[in-house]
């Protein structure tokens, strides 16, 4: 038996062309596989626009919050218009849709009553969670209108979650339990299940999320439940790239990925990929497939367990952090602990101390701030550190700075010194903060200036695509 998960992301369900391509995609694929899953975002933006309306919810802003379901529906509604269903195909999904909208504002109304003053993680994700179930429901009237015996899921009833709301993870006990119990016996019918992607529930049934860009993390369980052959991701790019496209204008797919290679990737700043869903996949041994909706037709990345290493660069990402220095040497658990404050009340995340360096006089950490986190996150980070570091306690004081995580990918870098020499070679008169191999063994990470960041990346970049 054969069965293949597909993972559509918001690009790909968001306008009628894309959802069109996401048709052609799954009429075909669906002769091809045994069974297929499909695992749904919401539209693109719509996450987004329901975060923005529950704060809105927060402050007593109904006519805030209103506008913004108004849009939504509007959004939902023109998008069912454009599919051309049966007139009574049309009204049911309308009504569907409608009820959805209307417990999405009585989300709303109890964020209203109950949260003068900060809005609970439980609340955000009773609302939010509604994006991936308006799309899961347009996605499934569109493949049953073209004969496809086609289901919307509600991952809340399937992917059993920890409490830990905003971020939630999978207890893949229970959840193997619901995909036995629930879906395997519709994929032995020969039903198509559409899941919503990014949600789960508590086991006492509150609706959780597991974090932005969460339904890649969705697909790649659902691949473990049902023992998937593979897992495709359709995006709007071709695949992995050798570094980001905005940043570095030459930069190209990479045909072939190891899971750790893809895990160091996710973790140093490629946002293509969820950084938790590679952990499964590489356990059970799953390969993963990233494609584009619009061009089917090319290969895209592959990301499976390869049989040696190819000891090349493969790809190079940035990705922003905070370094602290101070002139003596010691423990750094202290300043390690406030950073995770401040990092906690600016950004929401906890922080990991990603390098830390000591030698006689002086100790150097830096910490990795989530790509997730926002363009500005990294400021406020620094300002908020340095206004609590120069007020308080002795000297000598930790110095607090903006810098830049450059890492380079590639299953040789730590084993074959070779490639590294190269890597510092480009480089030369750039100085380095800190540098260190990374533990998956596939990657180093160089610590820069930010002013320096942009260059490094380039020339990093020229030796993976001449290496
Ligand atoms: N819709 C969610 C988000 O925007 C999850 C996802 O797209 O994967 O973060
Ligand atoms: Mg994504």
């Amino acid at each position: 038996m054969t069965t293949l998960v597909m993972k559509f992301g918001g690009a790909s369900v968001g306008t009628t062309a894309a959802l069109s391509q996401m048709l052609g995609i799954v009429l075909y694929e669906a002769a091809q596989w045994d069974h297929v899953v499909l695992v749904v975002s919401a539209l693109d933006g719509v996450t987004d626009a329901l975060i923005d309306a529950a704060h809105l919810a927060q402050f007593g802003n109904e006519r805030g919050y209103r506008r913004i379901a108004a849009n939504l529906r509007a959004r939902h509604l023109a998008l069912a218009e454009g599919l051309q269903l049966g007139k009574t195909e049309l009204a049911a999904l309308q009504a569907d849709l409608d009820k959805l909208l209307f417990d999405l504002l009585s989300a709303f109304q109890r964020i209203t009553q109950k949260n003068r003053d900060a809005l609970s993680a439980e609340n955000l994700d009773a609302a939010v969670s509604m994006g991936e179930r308006l799309a899961a429901l347009i996605v499934a009237v569109l493949l049953r209108q073209h004969g496809l015996r086609a289901v919307a899921i509600d991952a809340a009833d399937i992917i059993i979650t920890d409490a830990n709301f905003g971020a939630a993870t999978p207890n893949l006990t229970l959840t193997q339990e619901r995909i036995d119990r629930d879906l395997r016996p519709m994929l032995e019918r020969n039903i198509l299940p559409v899941l919503t992607g990014f949600i789960g529930a508590t086991p006492t049934h509150k609706p959780t999320t597991l974090g932005r860009g969460g339904s890649d993390y969705s697909a790649s369980i659902l691949a473990v439940g049902t023992k998937a052959t593979e897992v495709w991701v359709w995006s709007d790019v071709d695949g992995i790239m050798s570094a980001d496209p905005h940043e570095v204008l030459d930069a190209r797919v990479i045909g072939e990925l190891s899971y750790n290679e893809m895990a160091e990737l996710a973790h140093f700043g490629a946002r293509i990929l969820h950084a938790r869903m590679v952990a499964p996949l590489r356990q059970h041994q799953i390969p993963l497939r990233v494609k584009n909706v619009y061009k089917p037709q090319l290969a895209g990345t592959l990301i499976h367990a390869k049989t040696g290493s190819d000891n090349q660069i493969k790809s190079v990402t940035q990705i922003a952090g905070v370094a602290l220095a101070i002139d003596r040497s010691g423990p750094y658990g202290e300043i390690a602990n406030l950073v995770d404050q401040h990092m906690q009340r600016e950004i929401g995340t906890s922080s990991d101390v990603m390098i830390a360096a000591q030698s006689a006089q002086r100790t150097f950490i830096t910490c990795v701030v989530p790509a997730s986190a926002g363009p500005d996150a990294v400021s406020a980070l620094v300002e908020s550190l340095g206004r609590e570091l120069n007020t308080t306690g002795p000297s000598p004081r930790w110095h607090v700075q903006q810098v830049s995580i450059v890492t380079a990918i590639g299953d040789g870098i730590n084993s074959v010194p070779r490639l590294a020499a190269k890597l510092f070679a480009a480089l030369g008169d750039i100085p380095i903060l800190a540098a260190s191999f990374g533990a998956g063994g596939c990657s180093l990470s160089l610590v820069v200036s930010q002013a320096e960041a942009d260059t490094v990346l380039r020339e990093i970049h020229r030796v993976a695509i001449n290496s």
